[in-house]
């Protein structure tokens, strides 16, 4: 029986299980893999002491940072059930196995949103990707489309611009929701043609993607390009499935937390992008996290002789 869960492994999972070391909880950390959506960034310019840096150099100071107290890990491991029993947690994951801890932080984070058309799903990993960071270098030389308009799907074509020949950027809305000073970085290149209004059909390939069929929203004439890459940059969903009907969610499926960063289920405990809490950021997320084990030892502290 740990005092302590931790799910999750990204800043928000990794800054908690450092507060909860120097605070000699008895933790595990569970998680896929460590770095979260710090493995898609390629550089993070805002996170306060470092001017410039990877993201997964990033992620390997936190990690290190976690390895100097004593913090069991599960990595590796999707955790997909837990249940309160009693006045502790149970926690078990797709290859089942089971802990049991009497708090429990959620910092399982956000992953990319799907566009759900023929194709999509066949051909992800063979054309159809989710990280313009990582997969744009694999498509030097190629036609690519790139679905959004936000500021992911502006930084995906930024950094397709000096690889691929010609980018397709198609968006649903009619005007695009990025920072304008991503949106002006592209306006003026003749390899950037722009779909506003229109929406993914489906997608072809054989073995690798090589045509897109979009449409206008409002009806009219259906379009098909040749294309070897289709970057799907429309923004992002809670990982909180799990915990469906255990702890209270807003619309959107985050966690509602308050300012302690505790739920509505007493000793559980969420922080980082899978909550409410407004601005995703690795400097907010590693913040809430911190603030989560804090809550957590409290709330320990004021267990019977738990800690
Ligand atoms: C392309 C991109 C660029 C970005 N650029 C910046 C930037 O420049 N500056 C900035 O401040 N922020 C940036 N962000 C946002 C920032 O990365 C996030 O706000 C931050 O990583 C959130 O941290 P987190 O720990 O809450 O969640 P995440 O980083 O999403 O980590 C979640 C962790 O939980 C794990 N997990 C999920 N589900 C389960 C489960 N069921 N069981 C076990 N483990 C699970 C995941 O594998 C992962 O390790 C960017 C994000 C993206 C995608």
């Amino acid at each position: 029986m740990y005092d302590l869960a931790i799910i999750g492994g990204g800043p928000a999972a990794l800054s908690g299980a450092v507060y909860a070391g120097r605070k000699r909880l008895d933790t595990v950390l569970i998680a896929k893999e460590i770095g979260g959506q710090l493995l898609l960034t390629s550089g993070i310019e805002n996170y306060l002491g470092f001017e410039s840096i990877t993201g997964a150099e990033l992620a390997d100071k936190f990690a290190n940072q976690m390895a100097q107290y004593d913090i069991d890990e599960i990595i590796g491991e999707k955790v997909v059930e837990l249940f309160k029993q009693d006045y502790f947690f149970k926690i078990r994951t797709e290859g089942d196995q089971w802990s049991e801890a009497r708090a429990v932080i959620l910092a399982s984070g956000k992953r990319s949103r799907t566009l759900n058309v023929p194709g999509e799903r066949e051909l992800t990993g063979r054309g159809v990707a989710y990280c313009a960071t990582c997969d744009a270098p694999l498509f030097a030389g190629r036609k690519v489309a790139v679905i959004g308009g936000g500021n992911s799907a502006f930084e995906a074509v930024i950094d397709l611009l000096p690889i691929a020949t010609e980018i397709f950027l198609i968006d649903i809305a009619p005007h695009w929701f990025a920072d304008q000073i991503l949106i002006d970085r592209i306006e003026e290149s003749p390899k950037v043609k722009s779909f506003q209004l229109h929406r993914v059909v489906e997608i072809l390939g054989e073995r690798r993607v090589s045509e897109i069929v979009i449409e206008p929203i409002e009806g009219g004439e259906i379009k098909q390009f040749n294309v070897q890459g289709v970057f799907v940059e429309i923004g992002l969903v809670p990982n909180s499935e799990f915990v469906e009907g255990l702890v209270k969610m807003n619309q959107y499926q985050e966690i509602i937390v308050d300012c302690h960063a505790r739920t509505n289920v007493p000793g559980l405990f969420a922080a980082g992008d899978v909550t409410d809490v407004p601005e995703k950021q690795v400097i907010i997320s590693a913040g809430e996290g911190a603030k989560a084990a804090l809550s957590a030892y409290r709330y320990l502290i004021r267990q019977k002789g738990q800690v």
